[in-house]
């Protein structure tokens, strides 16, 4: 097997990408880039300095002076944004629903894009996204595709949140995420879009143990 692959990692939100990407990257001692905390870091800015998500020069400014680092520690990823550790503030429901509408603008999508392609081009990576297999690196190695049902995604979701802390109700969670779904993949730009050559993995009736397996099997296979 060649031995510093760039592996993608594409699905709508609460397939359970982050989890099963973090689980890849430390079993092949992997770097791992949670892309979805990049727009995610972008929106959480753009709300605490009072940018207007629809001014694209704001947004292309804030993402200039942007600084993204991610750092493992104790086996959970920490996510620092400009020095400050942004991990919680970055994952509440009124960011998730302000990174999808940033995440359409082409400036933030081209500063993103070129800072994910610097990070993952050497390989030893792998990269979780909506757009990974299909722009950010159309040539990566291995394309996975993880889905699962809006209702098992949704349940996954608050399950997450309500551990956090953070007091939801299923319903409109499960609401939310149909919701982010359908503006991911309908914005004209890098829309969440399954790569032809991906392997598609439904996860809804899977445990993690049982993906991860999957896509080791898959990486193992690999000439
Ligand atoms: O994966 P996660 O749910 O953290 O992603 C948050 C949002 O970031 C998505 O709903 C999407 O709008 C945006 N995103 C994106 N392209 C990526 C990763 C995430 O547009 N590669």
């Amino acid at each position: 097997m060649k031995n510093k692959l760039i592996i993608a990692i594409d699905g709508p939100s609460g397939a359970g990408k982050s989890t099963l990407s973090q689980a890849l990257a430390n079993q092949l001692d992997y770097l791992n880039i949670d892309t979805g905390a990049m727009y995610r870091s972008v929106a959480l800015l753009a709300s605490q300095q009072k940018v207007d998500p629809h001014d694209e020069a704001a947004l292309k400014k804030l993402c200039a002076d942007l600084s993204i680092d991610f750092i493992r520690g104790n086996g959970a990823e920490r996510v620092i944004v400009n020095g400050v550790d942004v991990s919680a503030a970055i994952r509440t429901p009124e960011v998730s629903l302000l990174t999808a509408q940033v995440a359409a603008c082409p400036a933030v999508r081209e500063a993103m894009l070129d800072q994910q392609r610097k990070i993952g081009e050497k390989g030893g990576v792998v990269l979780e996204g909506r757009d990974i297999g299909t722009v950010v690196f159309p040539c990566a190695d291995v394309k996975f595709f993880l889905s699962a049902t809006a209702a098992a995604r949704g349940q996954r979701r608050y399950e997450e949140l309500l551990l956090k802390g953070i007091d939801v109700d299923l319903q409109q969670t499960i609401a939310e995420v149909k919701d982010r779904d359908a503006a991911d993949t309908a914005r004209t730009l890098a829309p969440l879009m399954q790569a032809d050559d991906a392997i598609v993995i439904d996860s809804t009736h899977l445990t993690i143990a049982e993906v991860l397996q999957k896509m080791l099997n898959v990486v193992a296979a690999m000439p």
